[in-house]
């Protein structure tokens, strides 16, 4: 159990390398109010997350490259989209309560995928989900540190100073996270599909952060 600020705080370094434990450390804390209310003001709790970043491929939707699609598309259901040659995008369960619940709630959402940029855009727009998204950089090559540079970067000039611990990063993949964690910072990690199932988990556990966040 943690017993102070000065053992969360050190909970935070010692597990930096372990989005898991880090996770749960997180929520852990959050859950217990007594230790909250001795230790923690509202400036802290309300500065733990103020940007989501989301991965696109097999994170926002089932498919795992949306630069192999093949333009047109074509719309066969409010959440399912084909390809020219009838390959499949399926929004993942629950995307859409969680961007219009975390937009609703004050948080920025926005979008790091490495993809051509061109079906991508096209895809969020034909979901109707691309207004969630401010500064979404979607740019074929890896270096997802970069991308998270670039929108923290496009906040500022904007006057919306975002620290690395105020961004949550949502993907399916951990294989971007050390090199997001050296470049960027102490992002907060959760892995789709593996931390939580699917969007409306996700939702479960921002919801707790907002809804702990006001109780205060
Ligand atoms: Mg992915």
């Amino acid at each position: 159990m943690l017993a102070c600020l000065h053992d969360f705080d050190l909970r935070l370094q010692v597990s930096a390398g372990s989005s898991t434990i880090y996770e749960v450390t997180m929520w852990t804390y959050l859950a217990l109010p007594s230790i909250r209310l001795k230790n923690v003001g509202w400036a802290m709790l309300d500065k733990m997350i103020k940007l989501i970043v989301l991965d696109a491929d097999g994170t926002i939707w089932s498919h795992h490259d949306a630069s192999a699609l093949v333009a047109p598309f074509e719309i066969v259901s409010c959440d399912v989209i084909q390809d020219k040659y009838h390959s499949t995008v399926r929004l993942n369960d629950g995307i859409r309560e969680f961007l219009n619940y975390v937009r609703e709630n004050g948080i920025l959402l926005s979008l790091a995928s490495w993809n051509e940029p061109e079906n991508v855009f096209s895809l969020l727009s034909l979901f109707g989900i691309d207004g969630f998204f401010v500064f979404p950089v979607v740019e074929p090559h890896p270096n997802k540190h970069v991308m998270l540079q670039k929108i923290v970067s496009g906040l500022s000039q904007r006057g919306v100073k975002v620290l690395p611990e105020e961004i949550l990063y949502i993907d399916d993949r951990d294989v971007h996270l050390e090199e997001i964690r050296s470049s960027v910072g102490n992002v907060k990690f959760l892995r789709y599909g593996v931390d939580v199932g699917n969007w409306y988990d996700a939702l479960d556990k921002v919801k707790c952060v907002i809804v702990r966040r006001r109780s205060l």
